[in-house]
């Protein structure tokens, strides 16, 4: 099966638009991926036809709106590899699912004096939640530190592993630069010396397969809505042991076994973590972004987006003026870059006027940006429907910016 990206974007009904009277280019995929007609048809029935709600219906349709439900569980779940769809836990997102883990494995195993290391790189949702642990918990916040090219320093984060570090919590493909982390490598090394690890999977799902199990990871995080699925739901996956061992954050229906005025006894995994009606139809398309994903060859898939990258890298070097930000040798999805005497809001605007879309600013990892001593950079992410011909429309537009700004 080869990867026919003319197909691929036939599925996604938004690309087929203007923007001021020219195709749009969109190139903002690490904000948030656009959604194949799968899942918005997947949206569409379950609201027309099953619409209610899950695991408590004595009815027909609670009953169908609870197997899809479910079944979405086993479908994320078969996707990361998990040993067991009760490790798959519902959230809103990347960024809760990082405050379940903070607020909850936080309360339970981090105490005075412990250690967590996060990198120079995070995303702004793998900082504060650790940050805030760290004050109520009089717990030290380490930084790994992060290249000039945008590399993990892996003698550095060797030298920060003491039997004082209880957790490092990171980022698989940074949102900022393309680095892919060796998270595996990481992982390894955080065990040896009983430290648990959280990895912030938001913008690695939709790039190239994941394997929790493979990795070892306690725990594995990702938002619906980068992986071609509804916003305002997400991913908690954790190794069940650990689940089991940890509080739960929010209470209410759902989540209880037992109320009374007495006490109150809990649910087991997942639902003890799952306070509240659900995102049900979030679940259902994400399931049904997961199956469409699955039906493409996932192979062919990452060879054209790596050539999409490689050719926009190539692209990149030959344009006067342009710095990229983030060169690590291993890369997904990312073109992060400066004009040469411009301001990327202003680049931003001018692609936009152009029919390209891109992102600027600090790109919610202010601390990267900051060791850069740069506010920010435009970005351009890549995704499964981009072409070279949307490279060729992004740098020819770069070329009318600078003419019109320098
Ligand atoms: N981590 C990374 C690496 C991200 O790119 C993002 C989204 N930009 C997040 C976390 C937060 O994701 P969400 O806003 O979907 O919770």
């Amino acid at each position: 099966m080869a990867f026919n990206v003319e197909q691929v974007k036939q599925d996604f009904p938004i690309l087929d638009q203007e923007i001021q009277g020219k195709p749009l280019v969109y190139l903002d995929n690490g904000a948030t991926t656009q959604k194949p007609k799968a899942v918005l048809d997947a949206l569409k029935h379950y609201y027309e036809f099953d619409n209610s709600n899950v695991h408590r219906g004595a009815h027909a349709l609670s009953d169908r709106a609870t197997v899809a439900f479910e079944n979405a569980r086993s479908t994320v779940q078969q996707f990361i590899n998990a040993e067991q769809s009760k490790e798959i836990i519902w959230t809103r997102g990347t960024t809760e699912s990082i405050n379940i883990v903070a607020q909850s494995y936080g309360t339970e195993f981090i105490d005075k004096g412990d250690q967590i290391l996060v990198s120079a790189m995070e995303h702004h949702a793998n900082i504060v939640p650790w940050q805030m642990l760290c004050e109520r918990k009089g717990a030290e916040l380490k930084v790994i530190p992060v290249s000039e090219s945008g590399e993990l320093d892996m003698d550095a984060y060797a030298e920060l592993l003491n039997d004082k570090v209880k957790f490092v919590s990171l980022v698989h493909v940074s949102n900022a630069l393309g680095t892919v982390n060796p998270v595996a490598d990481v992982i390894e090394q955080a065990h040896a010396v009983g430290a648990k690890v959280l990895i912030d999977g938001a913008q690695a799902v939709a790039h190239f397969p994941v394997d929790v199990q493979a990795l070892d990871a306690d725990f594995y995080v990702f938002s619906a809505h980068k992986l071609f699925g509804p916003t305002g739901v997400g991913v908690l996956y954790g190794k069940e042991a650990l689940l089991n061992a940890m509080p739960p954050v929010q209470g209410g229906g759902e989540m209880i076994e037992k109320v009374s005025f007495n006490g109150t006894t809990f649910q087991g995994l997942p639902f003890k973590f799952e306070a509240g009606t659900p995102n049900i139809a979030g679940a259902i398309g994400l399931a049904a972004a997961i199956e469409y994903v699955n039906g493409l060859d996932r192979e062919a898939m990452q060879a054209h987006e790596d050539d999409i990258l490689a050719y926009a890298h190539e692209k990149a070097e030959q344009c006067e003026g342009l710095k990229l930000i983030g060169t690590a040798k291993n890369k997904a999805g990312v073109l992060s870059f400066l004009i040469e005497g411009t301001h990327p809001a202003d680049v931003g605007m001018l692609l936009d006027q152009q029919g390209v879309a891109v992102r600027t600013g600090h790109h919610c990892a202010m601390p990267i940006m900051d060791q850069y001593q740069i506010p920010g950079t435009a970005r351009a992410s890549f995704s499964i429907y981009n072409t070279r011909a949307d490279v060729d429309a992004l740098f020819a537009a770069i070329e009318k910016v600078k003419m019109f700004l320098l």
